[in-house]
């Protein structure tokens, strides 16, 4: 495979960029080897600046679930950009989309947009102190919720692919609220909840966890979560940045039927243009300014190309049979990799919800993060290589989700299917020299 052009210009990025790039585990730390730099997309293809071709899984870490440039989205935002790109002021899309998201997500009485998930969280945690008049919040290790300071701690995702416990320049001040529990283990949040009776404002959590890979909830986990949060006047913040509209039509919350009182949103409601979203109770969101003394606000929040872009998405999505078709690409996603790592003996746990999977180089299924840290990260490191070399882009760590979109297909799978059993193969091989 090609990386020239990519080599060249990571090296003339690392001159300009901090690591050559402008999110951390874009730069393929976890697995060695330069970035590469991509020139187009085109449905479930990836084509980078050498020429090659890849399906593409990580869809821009989830947002893109019509696949690249969906002709739908790209009308709409042709449309929309001939009207000006930035108004500064109220626009009929905003409240388009925020009652698109309400019909499929009704716990979300009132919305608010802003410009990524980050800032959903931040502004979500505020509202929860503020409606409490409590400052503590509980998060679970491995859950990634954004890169503003008091959710830094035991993150996932790029945190953890850079194995950075918190990050320098996180005052202590900023985490001492912060609460650690174990995801999958109700009992420890019920324990903070004993040791703190009235200073918890917030529990926050990814309902299904897909930044220490993609890890389910077990059965009991979140109506539990509900009940301790009811029961010590609390709030439940679902994060479905990252899940909202990936797991089911309804997030997260729809699937498993438990209704949070907060819930965060991005990714795909933005339909590959910066958005997220905060909502939830009427009575919480009014105290959001101008309603309320809650403060928050953003120049470009409710920007009217995003509000297209996402409108375009939700719409297809809803199109009669898209459900289905994605539930049916995640699953067979799923069970190829499956049976290929069956095939080569290696002991792979592979998960799959909805249009999301993972994959871990594990013996055993995993359930929290102290199993999730302890995979074989250099066996995915080969592994990734291997499929890279074979046409297939992953999440260049471990610890991160696969996606699939409405432009994957039954091409796709054999691609797929080809490229594992040929890494699979050699990540063996090497392992057993090793
Ligand atoms: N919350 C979750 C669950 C996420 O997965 C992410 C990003 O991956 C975020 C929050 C932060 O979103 P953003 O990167 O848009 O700031």
């Amino acid at each position: 495979m090609r990386r020239e052009a990519s080599a060249r210009l990571f090296a003339r990025a690392a001159r300009i960029l901090p690591g050559g790039v402008n999110s951390p585990v874009r730069a393929f730390k976890a697995v060695e080897g330069p970035p590469l730099f991509i020139d187009r997309g085109e449905g479930a293809y990836l084509v980078d600046v050498d020429g090659n071709r890849f399906v593409d899984h990580v869809l821009s870490w989830g947002p893109l679930i019509l696949g690249h440039a969906h002709p739908a989205v790209v009308s709409a935002l042709h449309r929309a950009s001939m009207r000006g790109t930035s108004y500064g002021a109220p626009c009929e899309a905003e409240v388009e989309l925020a009652t698109e998201i309400r019909e499929r997500m009704p716990a979300l009485e009132m919305i608010r947009m802003v410009n990524s998930g980050t800032e959903a969280v931040m502004s979500a945690l505020r509202l929860a102190r503020a409606f409490t008049g409590r400052s503590r919040i509980v998060k679970f290790e491995g859950c990634y919720h954004g890169h503003a300071d008091p959710m830094l701690v035991r993150s996932g995702s790029g945190v953890a692919t850079l194995a950075l416990p918190d990050s320098p320049g996180v005052p202590e001040g900023s985490v001492a609220d912060t609460l650690l529990a174990r995801f999958n283990d109700a009992s420890s949040v019920e324990d903070l909840f004993d040791e703190h009776p009235d200073g918890i404002a917030a529990v926050i959590v990814e309902p299904v966890a897909g930044n220490m890979g993609l890890v389910l909830p077990h059965a009991d986990f979140l109506p539990r979560l509900r009940a301790l949060t009811e029961r010590h006047g609390a709030l439940l913040v679902f994060d479905e940045v990252m899940t909202g509209f990936r797991v089911g039509a309804g997030g997260a919350q729809g699937r498993y039927g438990v209704r949070p009182d907060l819930t965060t949103l991005g990714k795909v409601i933005g339909g590959g243009l910066p958005v997220g979203a905060l909502g939830g109770r009427a009575d919480i969101m009014e105290m959001l300014a101008p309603s309320g003394p809650v403060y928050q606000a953003g120049t470009l929040s409710g920007n009217p190309l995003a509000m297209e872009a996402g409108l375009a998405t939700l719409r297809k999505l809803a199109l009669p049979g898209t459900w289905a078709r994605l539930e049916t690409q995640g699953r067979r996603t799923a069970e190829i990799l499956r049976a290929e790592a069956d095939a080569a003996a290696v002991a792979m746990q592979i998960v799959n919800v909805g249009s999301m999977f993972g994959l871990f180089f594990a013996e055993a299924e995993v359930c929290d993060w102290t199993a999730a840290a302890a995979c074989d990260r250099a066996m995915f490191s080969r592994f990734f290589r291997g499929m890279l070399e074979n046409g297939v882009y992953l999440a260049p760590s471990p610890f991160e989700a696969g996606f699939v979109s409405t432009a994957h297909g039954d091409a796709e799978l054999e691609r797929l299917a080809d490229a594992a059993r040929a890494a699979l193969g050699t990540a063996r091989r090497v392992s057993r020299t090793d």
